[in-house]
Formats: C-alpha cells, structure tokens, sequence
C-alpha cells in the first residue's frame, strides 16, 4: 500500500516538474509568472527570443501611430525582409499599422511612451508566437535629440517630428530611407546591439563605440549612433539604406541569429 502511495507520488511529482519546465521555457526569461511572457523587461532582455527559435518560431509585429505619422509602406516591406535575413523565424507579420488618439504633446518621455502602450498595445507572446510593439508618436523624444528609443525588451518608439526634421530640405535622405534606418536601428538594440548586458549577444570582436551608448565604431553601420539622429543621418546616404556591419552580424549570429 505504502509503496503503491509513493509511486503515485512520485509520478504526480515527475507529472508537475515536466509541465512546469515546459512552461519556463516557452515563456522565455519571465521565470516569476511562467504562463505568461514578461514585456516590461529591459532592452535586450529577449534577444535570443528575437533571434532564435529555442523560444518562439513566429513573430509578430504590432505598430501603432498618432495622426499623421502613417509608417512608409516600403520602410515596413524593408523592416519584414530585415527580419527574415536575420532572425530564425518560421514567419514574420507585420500587422496593418493602427491609428490611435494624438497624445497632444510636443515632447514624450520614455516613462510617458511606456504609458501609451499600456493603453494602446494588444498583442503578447504567446506559445510559438513572439510579438513586438511599435509606436510612432506625435511629438519630439523629451531627453534628447534621437529619431526612436528601444524602451522595453519587445517595444521601440519613434518620434515623427523628428522625421519631418530629418527628412526635409535638400540633399535629406527620403522619408523611406530615414523610417527604414530608424526602425531597423532600434530593432537592433532590441537583438541586444551593441554589448547590451544580460541579452546574450556578446561582442566577438571588440566593436563598442562606448562614448556613444550602445552603438557600433563603424561609420557605414546601421547600429553606428549617428543613425538614430535626425541632425546627423543625412551625411550617411547616398541612395541606399544602412546595413549591419560584419561585427555586429556576428555577435547576432553567436546569439542565435542568422
Ligand atoms: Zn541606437
Ligand atoms: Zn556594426
């Protein structure tokens, strides 16, 4: 009797344990609550999840905009065929951009762009399925001068008044060309670019511009942080988009990434 008891709890047991690591692990590094995905983690808390499929094999992307600042449609089609290049993923699916209320401000700050997507955002990670956030806001970045901020571990924001600036008067790259850069850059922080602690994505060749945050020495490098400046990406193009370098392509792949 005694012994049948403990079979039955030890196979309750094994029971528990199986299913309780099958959650850690679909649910990535949020260990606290394992039925569900953590999206308010830093900056490069879920590059792997990005860039592998250990995790997630699908990705989704959500994009929300104040009036006015409708994403290019062919910065998006470079955003889709940016993250086929490098990212393990079955599929990738940028969702039809939504409209939403202007926040009626000339400035956001980052604490105020992390309110707006608790208001706005409606897609999470679940099962096979990572998703990512994205908001084009009506106003300037209040700190500083920058075209968009990786915020969360899955959400970047991107300021539209620093797109006109950017891509107004002669000789500024396109609207494309500006949006392109902007949304592939803050992606790359959120892969864990450059030498972002605890995401994984280690260096494997010294390449960190580190009198510049997080960003790449290479001048011809899309994660380079005249990149993310609307006073300073015009110099950087003549009629392409900026492409990772060889560095930063290979600290994505020994993170996972194609
Ligand atoms: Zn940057
Ligand atoms: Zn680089």
């Amino acid at each position: 009797m005694n012994t049948l008891r403990n079979f039955f709890a030890v196979s309750l047991m094994a029971v528990i344990f199986f299913f309780s690591g099958c959650f850690d692990n679909s649910s990535g590094p949020d260990v606290d609550e394992p039925d569900r995905y953590s999206h308010v983690l830093n900056p490069g808390a879920s590059a792997n999840d990005f860039l592998s499929d250990e995790n997630f094999d699908e990705l989704v992307i959500e994009i929300d905009y104040m009036p006015g600042y409708a994403p290019n449609d062919r910065a998006l089609d470079s955003l889709q065929a940016f993250f086929e290049q490098r990212l393990h993923k079955t599929s990738v699916t940028i969702l039809d951009p939504t409209e939403v209320e202007s926040g009626g401000q000339d400035q956001y700050s980052a604490s105020e762009v992390r309110e707006l997507e608790e208001l706005h955002r409606d897609e999470f990670s679940s099962e096979q399925v990572l998703a990512g956030y994205m908001i084009i806001v009506d106003g300037q970045f209040e700190q500083n001068n920058v075209l968009g901020i990786a915020y969360y571990n899955t959400s970047n924001a991107f300021f539209g008044p620093a797109y006109d600036e950017a891509s107004s008067g002669l000789g500024s790259p396109s609207r494309y060309q500006v949006e392109s850069t902007s949304f592939q850059h803050e992606f790359g922080h959120l892969f864990g670019l450059v030498n972002i602690e605890g995401s994984g994505t280690e260096m494997q060749t010294d390449h960190h511009d580190e009198e510049h945050g997080h960003h790449c020495d290479n001048d011809n490098c899309l994660m380079y942080y005249a990149m993310e400046r609307p006073d300073l990406i015009a110099q950087f193009f003549d009629s392409n988009v900026a492409e990772l370098d060889a560095n930063c392509i290979a600290d994505l792949q020994g993170n996972g990434g194609k």
